[in-house]
């Protein structure tokens, strides 16, 4: 062992003298050169202020009073030349109907005084949850736990279609930030923790939104901005927007992996992260911006800032002394467009430094260039406006399905002592704050940004919360909150124990209790929190429950994993449904019931203690076991559950595992078969996981990593032979010095319970961009 380390290592040290820089690779999305020609044409005949006002994005609130354009607002947009607008106007969800009027207006004056359309954006993260109507899907992170790719680009589409049937072509996702640490408030919001499944369902997401021909999005799609690049899920202490210290071999080999397969797959854009890795914002970072995405990439979509980011490299990152300073160094790194957001000093900042020759005028044409390319290929020269009559689908019934189909797969079972699937004639106590609210179904960016609004009756009447649901689909169902939140407003944090004692009275009628408990919704800084363990009135209802000694069912509703160590052993069953959105509670309803089948993992690690979050690609020395002799420096990894954790009403077997070569150099692609059989008596749905584990390497190699998944969906006693493909390439690592590297050795593969050895037989170094 011991030689072949050797031998690795020196191989190592040989090819990383050798390596060379790989040439630029084929734009991710072939030019069309009509576009191009036209896009030179118009950049010929702009003035300077023009160009800058295409990089220039205002808030909707700073040109518009709701959804009527102000007479301020035109001023701006002319004086200024403002090319983009965002957010949703009175910062509250508005009426497809009111997008159109406004959007229009926008564009007319844009045309009239520009020639050039405007750009709208809004954070549709999870459908349509600005405009009302709109459907809503499971947060990210439940489209994650279904490890089903159909869910994320199913999303994709509906959103698409419905943003355009309110004159809405751009919106600001998807998230693929590796939600890698449980105490930052905006976990939720991405595909969880693994590098492997935010690219997978990010490009899904990305191909759903925009159709299969990013230079020509038609009037169904729109454009995607994949964010934040990069690295924005791992601050240090868990609070929003504060430092990270990612290494640079983690920031090339996990976080921007994601951006870089979704540019790859044609992402039109990028929203840039709002904080500072090892001592450098990411918003004036030359060579992230300019140098892996621009060029080595040759990526050719736009680049925007995060919110007020250009003036938090003075006012709160302090590596500006002054505003116009920030504007220079933001610029000259790379940024396209500036979310100012409310006002226009960037604009006079830009314009002096370019007449200053602080910033060249190329760099301004590159910027300009970009976001025409982007109006270009969304047609919006052509046809600016879309209308609300021509999108019949618009919240229909078929979009409405297809966020209930996410949902139940999206919902994670994650303990069952035999009371699941619950018999339709028990007396069911439901209690908890989050068992009768729509809110806490769908969290932030529901309605309004905090999720709040999801509490005014005229946006969710018509869904069903959990309570209702239940009452439905069974036959005797009481509820008492025990603990409730304040629902109205953005106040989060606050629960208060109004009827503990009377959920417990109504627990000793019943035959079973669903508590529903978790967190209530919130957004981006204002969530953040300093303590995530299960707040200590929702823990003391659930105790309170179980000293009446009839069986709990724990619902989980939850953006992040809260610890729950205390009560976890007085439940007979758990479930942990995320943020599942609108028709979340329904499928609650019908997975409980067991008119369907749970199919959801975990696409996280679930901590168990508050002083140790972990990820499941974790180093080998985070668990190991007693050392030999005086000292002991042993290492456990217990967690509450390991990634990719979930129950069904049926079991899965695995069994012949099998590689089309054990064998393998740096330009093979290894098949992997198993077969996958359902051994229990109900149907179900599998997601069938692959991961390798790099045995010895030159850097301390992580103990797995996911290379693929599939989900298959099998009657009882049926055997599927399921496929999976992963090139060398694929199980290659990023070492110290910041290059990809495929070593020689030893790796294992694994699948359920299977695995198998393959060997490589060469070692290879080489830069970015890895791509095959
Ligand atoms: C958030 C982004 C969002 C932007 C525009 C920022 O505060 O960090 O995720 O897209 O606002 O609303």
């Amino acid at each position: 062992m011991k030689l072949n380390r050797f031998f690795k290592l020196a191989a190592a040290a040989l090819a990383f003298v050798s390596c060379s820089t790989s040439p630029k690779v084929a734009p991710a999305i072939p030019q069309d050169k009509e576009i191009e020609a036209k896009i030179e044409k118009i950049l010929k005949k702009m003035t300077l202020e023009e160009k800058i006002g295409q990089m220039t994005q205002v808030t909707v609130t700073a040109v518009a009073n709701g959804a009527d354009l102000t007479a301020a607002g035109d001023s701006i947009i002319r004086t200024y030349k403002v090319g983009s607008i965002l957010n949703t106007p009175g910062d509250i969800a508005q009426r497809p109907e009111d997008y159109n009027k406004l959007i229009k207006e926008l564009n007319r004056i844009s045309m009239e005084e520009m020639g050039i359309p405007c750009l709208y954006g809004l954070d549709h993260i999870h459908g349509t949850s600005y405009v009302l109507g709109g459907v809503l899907f499971p947060q990210e992170i439940g489209i994650a736990a279904t490890f089903n790719r159909e869910h994320a680009y199913n999303m994709g589409k509906v959103t698409a279609y419905e943003s355009r049937a309110a004159n809405v072509p751009w919106t600001f996702s998807p998230t693929m930030d590796l939600g890698r640490n449980p105490a930052w408030p905006r976990m939720w919001e991405s595909f969880g923790e693994d590098a492997y499944v935010n690219a997978a369902m990010a490009v899904a997401e990305v191909r759903g939104m925009q159709g299969d021909d990013p230079n020509h999005v038609g009037p169904y799609n729109i454009a995607a901005c994949a964010k934040h690049f990069m690295g924005y899920g791992v601050p240090v202490t868990g609070q929003d927007r504060t430092p990270s210290s990612i290494a640079a071999s983690e920031l090339r080999e996990k976080h921007f992996e994601p951006f870089k397969e979704a540019m790859q797959a044609g992402a039109l854009s990028i929203m840039v992260n709002s904080a500072s890795n090892n001592g450098m914002p990411f918003h004036c970072n030359t060579e992230l911006l300019t140098q892996w995405v621009k060029e080595e990439l040759n990526w050719d979509g736009m680049i925007v800032t995060d919110w007020a980011d250009i003036a938090n490299l003075y006012t709160r990152e302090r590596v500006a002394s002054s505003l116009k300073e920030a504007v220079k160094l933001s610029i000259n790194a790379g940024i396209d467009m500036s979310m100012v957001p409310y006002d226009c000093q960037f604009a006079i900042d830009l314009k002096e430094l370019v007449e200053e020759g602080e910033v060249a005028m190329s760099r301004v044409d590159d910027a300009v260039r970009r976001v025409l390319r982007l109006k270009f290929r969304l047609g919006l020269f052509d046809q600016p406006d879309t209308v609300l009559e021509d999108y019949p689908e618009f919240a229909s019934e078929a979009h409405a399905k297809l966020a209930y189909e996410a949902a139940l797969e999206s919902e994670v079972l994650l303990k069952n002592n035999g009371i699941l699937p619950l018999r339709k004639d028990l007396n069911i106590l439901v209690t908890g704050p989050n068992a009768h609210s729509i809110r806490t179904m769908n969290g932030g960016w529901s309605y309004t940004w905090q999720g709040h609004g999801a509490s005014i009756p005229e946006f969710t009447d018509k869904y069903n919360t959990i309570y209702e649901a239940l009452d439905q689909k069974f036959d005797n169902v009481t509820y008492v909150p025990g603990v409730e939140y304040d629902l109205m407003t953005a106040n989060w944090k606050f629960d208060e124990a109004t009827s503990i004692k009377e959920a417990v009275a109504a627990a000793r009628k019943s035959d079973v209790i669903i508590a529903c408990i978790g967190e209530n919704t919130y957004c981006e800084t204002p969530g953040n929190d300093t303590d995530i363990n299960l707040s200590a009135n929702q823990t003391e209802l659930v105790k309170a429950l179980a000293a009446t000694g009839r069986p709990i069912i724990l619902v989980l509703n939850e953006g992040r994993p809260r610890v729950i160590r205390d009560i976890e052993p007085l439940a007979t069953a758990i479930v942990d449904i995320l943020l599942p959105g609108n028709y979340g509670a329904d499928a609650l309803a019908t997975l409980l019931s067991g008119e369907a089948n749970f199919s959801g993992k975990l696409p996280f690690t679930y901590p168990k203690y508050t002083n140790k979050f972990a990820v499941y690609d974790y180093k080998p020395s985070e668990n190991q076991g007693t050392m030999a002799g005086v000292y002991n420096y042993n290492a456990v990894m217990d967690v509450q559950w390991p990634f990719g954790y979930g129950l069904s009403y049926t079991t899965f077997a695995y069994s012949n595992m099998a590689v089309s070569q054990t064998s393998f150099g740096a330009d093979d692609v290894l098949k992997v078969t198993v077969d996958v059989t359902n051994t229990g008596a109900v149907a179900g749905k599998e997601s069938v996981l692959l991961y390798s584990s790099d045995m010895y390497a030159s850097s301390t190699p992580d103990v797995r990593r996911l290379r693929a998944f599939d989900k298959v969906y099998l009657e009882p006693g049926e055997t599927k032979t399921v496929e999976l493909e992963v090139t060398a390439k694929d199980i290659a690592f990023v070492n110290y010095y910041g290059k990809w590297t495929l070593e020689a050795g030893d790796f294992a593969l694994s699948v359920g319970d299977q695995s198998l050895m393959v060997n490589c037989t060469e070692t290879i170094l080489w830069n970015e961009p890895n791509i095959d």
